[in-house]
């Protein structure tokens, strides 16, 4: 252990010495308690003797200003020469962990040290624990939002996320977009090709959904099958239609052959576009439904193409 001793007395401190196995144990002096408080601080020791009477600000004080530090805790054990009840309560409430009288027997600082060593290395554990614990729910939760073949948020992401973006818009007074994107003849597709072959079309579409969003705060999800949803934030419909012109042309330039079609077909995507102005409140299912109506339109008018929703 790496222990700092805050101890006026030279005497004291060639004692403690003494008694501290070298090999073991690396030990830091100093001799007043501003001194210790800045030692703690720059060498973080892993325990702390600590005299009570000294010039300047007495143990007490420093234990208190070491509690009251962003520090992580480190075992406190006072020195000292005040051997009363009172005064070991003092030392407790002041932040220390055990109170020895002086002069202290070798033997008996060895089992503190021992047994403050224990509680300090379990405290760890029990930190390095927590941590995993930590780390390990934050990946569950990415997880549980994000769709397991493409990689990209999923229905539960979207389902958590549009009413919170459709009550800001609404609460900020800023238009918000959604395009609902659906694959063509993706049903000939996976005859034609097989599942795999369209699997791998999906993760491929996904990322050039996900590249034709250029804003940080565009989020794409898997709505479903073979349907995608962009919510797009502080956008109104004529940049909704700028994007869903970008994805059917990025889509043109990925080429992906459909020959279950024709034999110079080539995948495509319908996309339907709602943009809500944030007059009045909108509900996530209405919200929707106008751009599942829009993606109609583009289906019925010869697919490849987006439209938009129109509320006549
Ligand atoms: P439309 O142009 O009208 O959208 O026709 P479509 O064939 O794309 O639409 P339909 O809804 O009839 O079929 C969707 C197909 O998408 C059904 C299924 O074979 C395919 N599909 C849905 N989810 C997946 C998936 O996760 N992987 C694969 N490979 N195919 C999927
Ligand atoms: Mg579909
Ligand atoms: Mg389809």
């Amino acid at each position: 252990m790496k222990i700092l001793l805050i101890d006026d007395s030279k005497i004291e401190q060639m004692v403690i010495g003494s008694f501290l196995d070298h090999a073991l144990h690396k030990l830091i002096i100093v001799s007043s308690g501003e001194e210790g408080v800045a030692a703690f601080l720059s060498e973080q020791p892993d325990l702390i003797l600590l005299d009570v009477m000294m010039p300047g600000i007495d143990g007490y004080e420093v234990a208190k200003q070491i509690r009251a530090s962003e520090e992580p805790w480190v075992p406190i054990i006072f020195l000292s020469g005040k051997t009363s009840p009172e005064d070991l309560m003092e030392g407790i409430n002041a932040g220390g962990d055990d109170y020895l009288t002086k002069p202290v027997d070798p033997l008996v600082l060895s089992a503190k040290l021992q047994a403050m060593e224990r509680i300090a290395k379990m405290r760890m554990q029990l930190i390095n624990t927590t941590t995993q614990l930590e780390q390990a729910n934050i990946e569950l939760k990415k997880m549980s939002l994000s769709d397991g073949l493409t990689g990209i948020a999923n229905r539960r992401y979207l389902d958590h996320a549009l009413p919170l973006e459709l009550a800001r818009a609404f609460r900020d007074k800023v238009a918000v977009s959604v395009l609902l994107i659906d694959v063509d003849h993706f049903k000939k597709f996976n005859d034609y090709y097989g599942h795999l072959e369209g699997d791998d079309c999906l993760k491929k579409i996904a990322q050039t959904l996900t590249q034709a969003c250029k804003r940080s705060t565009d989020s794409v999800s898997r709505y479903g099958g073979e349907e995608f949803c962009i919510i797009l934030p502080s956008t109104n419909q004529k940049g909704a239609i700028e994007v869903a012109k970008r994805i059917n042309q990025l889509i043109r330039d990925l080429a992906i052959p459909h020959m279950n079609i024709g034999p110079e077909s080539m995948v495509s995507v319908s996309v339907g576009i709602f943009s809500y102005l944030a007059e009045t409140p909108i509900d996530c299912n209405d919200f929707l439904s106008y751009a599942d109506q829009a993606l109609y339109q583009a289906k019925t008018a010869g697919r490849a193409q987006h439209a938009i929703y129109q509320s006549n």
